[in-house]
């Protein structure tokens, strides 16, 4: 079990030192429940694992989940933002971090975006050549410095999931290793682009050091080679986000202080190596910090036993939490009602979207099940509300906030009226 989750003397559930069952009859399922001091240790964790070297930035990923709360959190323990869209530099800026705590990544940006991220003087971080060609006119066209970095693809191969990875010689994201010279050349020419530093993220869920170490030494001898050949000195190189969390027990795992253990040698070794200036690293953690500090509630509805599986469908699927059918993803389950007791019998936790992959856990051994009970899947705070939709029809869910002992709503569920609120029909169709 984490240190946050617990079972109490009702045999229930319990998250920050709030009953979950509460939670679930107080707010209603599906439910989103994240808890507050499990995010702030999480950072701390991060941060101190690297405190051997003197300049780490952490700049949480924004993608993982945006809820408010849970950015104004990772504010006030003073991480940055990694953000992708104007959506996420708006949040970011809108919880109250200076632009240059955010850094812009996202992949094929559009003109809208490079230029809201020039305006507010946020580090860009080129995708592409041709990005950096884009924002180009966009400066001219403002007379207007902005500051930059590249993602470069360093080709690695992480042992994840294939769409997980992203750093694969073969994968659609950053500019190859082998053209970053020809790149920052280019961008070297430019009287409108200051290079600030170097980028990397080589996928997510990462659960070995080896692809990490490979990467960042070859991001590390660019940076070499941009000082030697170019006489340019990088201020950061950002080693991404992707260190994984255990969501099955028995399986593989890195944590923070064993990833700058290794790192942290390399680092020192290839700056001695290029006669580099000390750089400030950069880490983009998301699953990490927010990954295991929420549960997801979802309702027992309708209980079916065919002659080869007993099915335990519930009133959420995979619009309320799509990992498990995006990428076959385990998230332990638990009756939140008798989490104290054994398991009985082998179900399949079977979401309520009429598809036939919407299945939220297969084979879990669980106490028996009634109608009425509630099921928590754990782990679900990275890549799941963030992810919800209305697919099928059905508003998105509510998210309460727990704060050890204590618990309020942070996300209000939505109405029926949320379905059809931003469409309009022709008035020769009514
Ligand atoms: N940085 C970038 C550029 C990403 O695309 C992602 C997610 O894939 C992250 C950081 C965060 O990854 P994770 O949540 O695995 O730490």
């Amino acid at each position: 079990m984490r240190p946050h989750i617990g079972v109490n003397e009702k045999n229930h559930l319990t998250i920050g030192e709030v009953d979950a069952v509460e939670l679930a009859e107080d707010f209603g399922t599906p439910l989103y429940v994240v808890d507050e001091m499990r995010i702030r240790e999480r950072y701390q964790e991060f941060h101190d694992a690297f405190d051997d070297y003197p300049k780490v930035e952490l700049k949480y990923a924004y993608k993982a989940n945006t809820s408010l709360a849970v950015l104004h959190i990772l504010r006030q323990e003073g991480a940055g933002a990694d953000v992708l869209s104007a959506g996420e530099i708006y949040l970011a800026l809108k919880v109250g971090l200076k632009p240059e705590q955010i850094i812009f990544t996202g992949n094929n940006k559009t003109d809208e975006e490079l230029e809201l991220a020039l305006e507010k003087g946020i580090i860009i971080n080129f995708d592409a050549i041709h990005e950096m060609e884009r924002l180009e006119r966009i400066c001219v066209a403002k007379g207007k410095k902005a500051m930059v970095s590249f993602r470069v693809n360093p080709a690695v191969s992480p042992r994840t999931h294939p769409h997980l990875a992203t750093g694969l010689r073969e994968s659609k994201f950053g500019i190859p290793a082998e053209e970053a010279l020809e790149a920052y050349t280019r961008a070297m020419e430019s009287e409108y682009l200051e290079i600030r530093g170097i980028h990397m993220h080589i996928g997510s869920q990462i659960t070995g050091t080896k692809a990490y170490e490979e990467a960042a030494s070859k991001l590390l001898d660019i940076a070499g080679a941009l000082k030697e050949k170019l006489g340019l000195g990088l201020e950061f190189i950002d080693f991404g986000g992707g260190v994984g969390i255990r969501y099955e027990k028995d399986k593989p795992y890195i944590t923070p202080r064993e990833l700058a253990k290794k790192l942290i040698p390399i680092v020192e070794s290839k700056i001695e190596k290029h006669g580099l200036k000390e750089p400030t690293l950069y880490f983009e953690p998301g699953r990490y910090i927010v990954g295991d500090a929420s549960i997801l509630l979802m309702r027992v509805s309708t209980l079916k036993q065919t002659p080869y599986k007993k099915f335990v469908g519930v009133d959420g699927g995979f619009h309320v939490l799509p990992r498990p059918v995006f990428y076959g993803a385990y998230h332990k389950a638990v009756v939140a009602n008798k989490a104290g007791l054994r398991g009985e019998e082998r179900v399949d936790i079977a979401g309520n979207v009429c598809e036939s992959g919407d299945i939220l856990a297969r084979d879990r051994l669980l106490p028996r099940i009634d109608d009425g009970d509630i099921i928590a899947l754990m782990d679900a705070g990275a890549y799941g509300i963030i992810m919800a939709s209305q697919y099928n029809s059905r508003p998105r869910p509510a998210e309460a906030l727990v704060n050890r002992g204590s618990y309020e709503l942070i996300r209000q569920r939505e109405g029926i009226d949320d379905l059809i609120n931003k469409q309009r029909v022709p008035r020769r169709l009514r």
